[in-house]
């Protein structure tokens, strides 16, 4: 007796589908490529001369922040160098050729820094407590120390718009800082300067990204940390924001650029002890007695930039 196959095949995609899929990731390309370089030029990240230090991680927002930064080379009117450092914390199972092949598949100039962080972690952090704070002080120091060596002028790193709101709301609701993640600051040792220029990218188009391009994504969780949990929980709220509330999470990414230090109580931002009435009308005067922002919700009304011709 014959069985029947109940494997199911997926169809074929036809020529008309495959075409919508390569336009749709052009758009991507594109877009990535136009909001890279508008971040790099708003903070004046990358300048004529400069060497700039990527740091890969064999995750998909470093893939993509280097892949992007290839691209924009070949077009920017300036000259600038690229070398890819990664940096090996012997991890358990950490696969050490992939980065290497890869970088050499793309005729990449690149450093592989091989320093047992992971032991020196493991040794000085009991087990259960949590190692992410002694790990990535070590990291940061062994890739200042690198970025010298190989005589870099800046340090980019893969961190995008979503990492730079949930660190937002992790100093707001646990460190009571009203302190986020900038695109461009100066290393806690004074001598570098730290670019991300993926700080105007969502994450869901690096995710898609890399799934396109195909990157040898190397996984996060080797050292077998904990995922942390809190910023777990933000990333959750704020899915749930964007679902429930569209244009809420915009506006707030909108207004880590419009802040107002008057209308705050910073006194080491803004003079409230020598205030006085001058006469003189400004727009930053006080308002009081006007209706509250809040009370016409506008979703969707804050866009960051023009949108090309084709993607809307
Ligand atoms: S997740 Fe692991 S590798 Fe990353 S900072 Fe934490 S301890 Fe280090």
């Amino acid at each position: 007796m014959s069985t029947m196959n109940t494997m199911s095949i997926s169809p074929i995609p036809s020529a008309k589908q495959m075409e919508k899929v390569a336009y749709e990731n052009n758009k991507l390309h594109k877009r990535l490529c136009r909001q890279v370089g508008q971040a790099i030029g708003d903070f004046n990240m990358i300048e004529d001369g400069d060497k700039v230090m990527v740091c890969l991680s064999g995750g998909k927002d470093s893939y993509a922040l280097l892949d992007i930064l290839l691209t924009l080379r070949q077009r920017a009117p300036i000259n600038f160098e690229i070398i890819a450092v990664n940096l090996d914390q012997k991890q358990p199972n950490f696969p050490a050729e992939v980065l290497p092949e890869y970088l050499r598949s793309i005729n990449v100039p690149f450093h592989i820094e091989n320093q047992d962080t992971y032991s020196i972690v493991k040794r000085i952090i009991p087990e259960g407590k949590t190692t992410c704070s002694l790990c990535s002080r070590l990291r940061r120091g062994i890739l200042y120390r690198v970025a010298d060596e190989l005589g870099a002028t800046k340090i980019a790193l893969g961190h995008h718009r979503d990492d730079i709101m949930e660190t937002f709301f992790l100093n707001l609701f646990f460190a009571s800082k009203l302190k986020g993640m900038p695109p461009k600051l100066q290393s806690d040792d004074g001598k570098h300067i730290v670019i991300r220029p993926l700080a105007y990218v969502h994450e869901a188009d690096t995710e898609r990204y890399a799934a396109i391009k195909n990157f040898p994504i190397i996984p996060c969780d080797l050292c077998g940390s904990q995922e942390n949990l809190q910023r777990k929980q933000i990333k959750g709220m704020l899915r749930e924001w964007e679902k429930k509330f569209p244009g809420r999470v915009e506006n707030i990414y909108s207004a880590l650029s419009t802040v107002v230090p008057s209308h705050l109580m910073d006194r080491s931002l803004f003079d409230f002890a020598s205030l006085q009435a001058t006469g003189i009308a400004s727009p930053d005067g006080d308002i009081a007695f006007d209706e509250e922002p809040c009370a016409t919700p506008q979703p969707n009304v804050i866009k960051f930039h023009t949108p090309d011709a084709d993607e809307d």
